[in-house]
């Protein structure tokens, strides 16, 4: 069954075109990824899909609902962790949940054990009564998502959730994430760290420019490009790289720079790495790292639109 179902859906700001033209079906259980980079739109799609915005083109429907009828009725459903923080500093872990919890409707014991059951799985029982102010970023964040699940969603809409985080924190909440998807929770989940992609989701659409360039599983993805090879060449000086010369060299489809090395991509079965290599020393350059990237999202990416994920 699909859960979210999203047709040509069109959000402007004024002159910017945020969401342009998307369509997009997520099915029960899936954890599924929107990866890319900053202003990509994907924090405008998780606010329509949330109702928090409204679409100036489009329809999103979730577990069979169209959103602008029975909006109240699905996002029972839903439950968001935003960006931005949103727990109070002033409260307790305990008084934070609860807060949440009450906001859904809930009281008496089942608040009081759906409190229990949300701090528990995000790992903060034992600080339950500390102040938000004295915690850590990650406890923050945790406390993030306790807040998000104390209704027990079917759907959890994470927008960036590690963002500026410790490696230990970020390990934590993945880990989290796929425990709450093995209870049936389906998750979206938005991020521009490929390898959290990567080592998360089920599916993935990757966008840029409010546009999905490519969506499905990360083999799918990967085959879009297997056959094209990607060559990193390092050098001492990047500005005397003549990116014309390379980019006439038969089977050379893109090239870009990062920092001091020539990413190049070109179809695998054109054997032009001797011409390459020639034109890049005939430039008085000197080589000092070469390789094959090895095909990720990220290059998936790279290759599909010339630009790295993180800028
Ligand atoms: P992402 O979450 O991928 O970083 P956003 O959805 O935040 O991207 O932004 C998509 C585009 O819409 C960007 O060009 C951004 O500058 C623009 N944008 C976002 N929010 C607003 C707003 N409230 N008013 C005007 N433009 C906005």
């Amino acid at each position: 069954m699909n859960v979210i179902e999203i047709k040509d859906l069109v959000k402007k700001y004024d002159d910017t075109i945020a969401v342009d033209n998307i369509n997009l079906s997520i099915e029960e259980g899936e954890i599924y990824g929107i990866l890319g980079p900053n202003g990509a739109g994907k924090s405008t799609i998780i606010s329509l899909i949330c109702s928090l915005l409204h679409p100036s083109i489009g329809e999103i429907k979730i577990l069979g609902e169209d959103i602008k009828k029975k909006s109240l009725k699905v996002k029972r459903h839903i439950g968001l962790v935003p960006q931005n923080l949103a727990v109070y500093k002033d409260f307790t872990a305990y008084e934070n949940v609860k807060f949440f919890g009450e906001l859904y409707g809930l009281r008496g014991k089942v608040l009081e054990d759906a409190i229990d059951e949300a701090l528990e799985f995000t790992g903060l029982s034992d600080v339950r009564k500390k102040k938000a102010k004295e915690y850590s970023g990650g406890m923050l964040r945790r406390l993030n998502i306790a807040c998000a699940i104390v209704h027990n969603p079917k759907i959890l809409i994470m927008d960036e959730p590690t963002v500026g985080i410790d490696p230990q924190s970020r390990n934590n909440i993945m880990q989290a994430v796929k425990k709450l998807n093995k209870k049936g929770v389906t998750i979206i989940y938005t991020t521009h760290y490929m390898e959290e992609a990567e080592s998360l989701c089920t599916k993935v659409a990757i966008i840029d420019k409010g546009k999905i360039i490519v969506e499905g599983t990360k083999e799918e993805l990967k085959n879009i490009v297997s056959d094209k090879k990607i060559l990193n060449i390092g050098v001492d000086d990047i500005y005397k790289v003549n990116i014309e010369k390379l980019r006439n060299i038969e089977g050379v489809i893109d090239i870009s720079i990062d920092d001091n090395s020539v990413i190049i991509t070109s179809s695998k079965d054109v054997n032009n790495l001797t011409k390459i290599l020639k034109e890049i020393s005939d430039e008085s350059l000197k080589i000092n790292d070469l390789g094959f990237k090895e095909i990720t999202l990220e290059t998936v990416f790279l290759s599909l639109t010339g630009k790295k994920l993180r800028n």
